[in-house]
């Protein structure tokens, strides 16, 4: 099974800052077909992109723009994202840096 565990797993309030699945994403891991592996996979290393990241200029996805209903970001403790030009989303790697409301 694939999986971009990196073994350096902390949980920053409902992300990995190793591997920068969210929790929802890591407990179901198993659960998906390597169809959805590929994809998730390919959405966290950027290769799947909507946009790039307004904070640090890396390639980003996400999920609402693509058409979905619910975006990985959902799943995390809310942050500060006042720092952040309106309306845009950051990266999970820089959504899991910032301040906890
Ligand atoms: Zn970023």
């Amino acid at each position: 099974m694939k999986t971009p565990c990196v073994a350096k797993c902390k949980n920053q309030e409902g992300i990995c800052s190793g591997c920068l699945r969210t929790m929802k994403e890591i407990g179901e891991w198993r659960l998906m077909n390597d169809d959805a592996h590929t994809q998730t996979i390919a959405q966290i290393q950027g290769v799947e992109t909507t946009h790039n990241c307004e904070r640090c200029g890396q390639p980003a996805y996400c999920a609402i723009e693509d058409g979905n209903s619910q975006c990985w970001c959902f799943e995390l403790a809310r942050r500060d994202t006042s720092s952040l030009p309106k309306g845009q989303c950051v990266c999970r790697a820089c959504l899991a840096s910032l301040p906890l409301l």
